[in-house]
């Protein structure tokens, strides 16, 4: 057993693959690949994975070649690339998972042409562009090379050429326009069976942005791509602590290391299963809020590795019983709100959850066999 709390955490794998379809409806001319990366942004990979294929999915991300690996014994015929691409070495791994490796550099090209001339097969690979990001992809310099000595492309069949925006979540920042023309310049001079740019926010810029495929890994897991509008994602994820003890204060006292919140009333302050080893991360201390049923109550003093203690003085004691439910994220309070109060972003909350919840996939029946309630991989 992995799990060693009571708070639960419950994931709604019908949301996902709603946010599927709705995603897909903002492309008529465009295939939707789902990013899995990161174990589906901490969701649970053989979960998830399995409710994307079957809302027909078939082209997956993911960032490392072991990812690939635990995804393709999950997938058998799905479409699956890897954002890293190869690490010197990795090159037969790759090719026993049938995994296409995004190439980032010539280096990494070198070695994946290398590997395919003594290969029988055709040997498939993406190309990733750098069009203004500064962090993975061949740059302009690299792609003059690659036109000057084609032989370097030869044994490889170029199946996705992509790229990635820096600032897609602004609609009106300028990076989105030069990135656009830059990959629409370097586009031309590879030849790939497809051209892919956008990710969640990106499907949000418009038609001009969709190429052949987008990619979208936030938007599927509920967190809103258009961050200046109302979410028109699902939420997926719900995450309910429980109350261990609450406790009368009299003013003058102070709550939890450091005492760094001072009772300034008398008040009730509620104690909650749930800290920073959790992932309910440490900088909602005096800034979070959860809600108990339709209450919404503060975080008071630091958050600890497992416990988290709120100010309840408004709420009826009813509601306020030991083991009684608490949202940290529910309804009320989605993930980019909590996110808001932490000083980040959802991706980082998702991703952040921490190994001791009990899990709990509801909104899909199909789920594959073998995988124990409540397992994380
Ligand atoms: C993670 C990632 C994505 C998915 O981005 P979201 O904002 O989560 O949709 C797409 N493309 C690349 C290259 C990525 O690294």
């Amino acid at each position: 057993m992995t799990e060693t709390s009571d708070a639960e955490l419950t994931i709604d794998l019908g949301a996902v693959q709603g946010n599927y379809q709705i995603l897909s409806g903002y492309l008529p001319a465009a295939e939707l690949a789902a990013v899995v990366k990161a174990d589906a942004y901490g969701l649970g990979m053989s979960r998830i994975a399995p409710a994307l294929r079957h809302a027909g999915c078939k082209t997956f991300f993911v960032a490392t070649c072991a990812e690939g690996i635990k995804l393709r014994a999950i997938l058998n015929d799905a479409d699956i690339h890897v954002f890293n691409g190869p690490l010197p070495g990795e090159e037969p791994d790759f090719t026993e998972a049938r995994l296409v490796p995004v190439l980032n550099s010539l280096e990494q090209l070198a070695i994946w042409s290398a590997h395919c001339a003594g290969s029988e097969t055709t040997c498939a690979a993406d190309i990733q562009i750098d069009s203004g990001m500064t962090r993975l992809g061949l740059d302009m310099k690299d792609l003059a090379r690659l036109e000057s000595e084609p032989d370097l492309l030869a044994p490889i069949e170029v199946d996705v050429v992509l790229s990635h925006l820096a600032c897609a979540d602004q609609p009106e920042h300028p990076m989105n326009t030069q990135q656009l023309a830059s990959f629409e310049a370097a586009g031309a001079n590879i030849k790939g069976k497809r051209l892919s740019l956008a990710s969640s926010s990106a499907i949000y810029l418009g038609p001009q942005y969709h190429f052949d495929l987008a990619r979208a890994g936030a938007a599927l897991y509920g967190v809103n791509p258009t961050p200046a509008k109302p979410n028109p994602m699902r939420q997926v994820i719900r995450i309910q602590g429980k109350i261990l003890q609450v406790r009368s204060v009299d003013t003058p006292r102070s709550v939890g290391y450091g005492a760094t919140h001072r009772a300034t009333r008398p008040s009730k302050i509620a104690t909650v299963a749930v800290g920073y080893a959790d992932g309910y991360l440490r900088s909602l201390g005096n800034a979070g809020t959860a809600y108990i049923d339709s209450h919404e109550v503060a975080v008071v003093g630091r958050v600890s590795m497992d416990l988290t203690t709120l100010d309840v003085a408004d709420v009826p004691d009813e509601l306020l019983a030991l083991g009684r439910p608490v949202d940290l994220v529910g309804p009320f309070n989605p993930v980019d709100r909590l996110a808001r109060q932490a000083g980040t972003i959802g991706y980082e909350i998702l991703t952040n959850i921490g190994r001791r919840y009990r899990r709990r996939y509801v909104g899909w029946e199909g789920m594959p066999e073998g995988t124990p309630e409540g397992m994380p991989e």
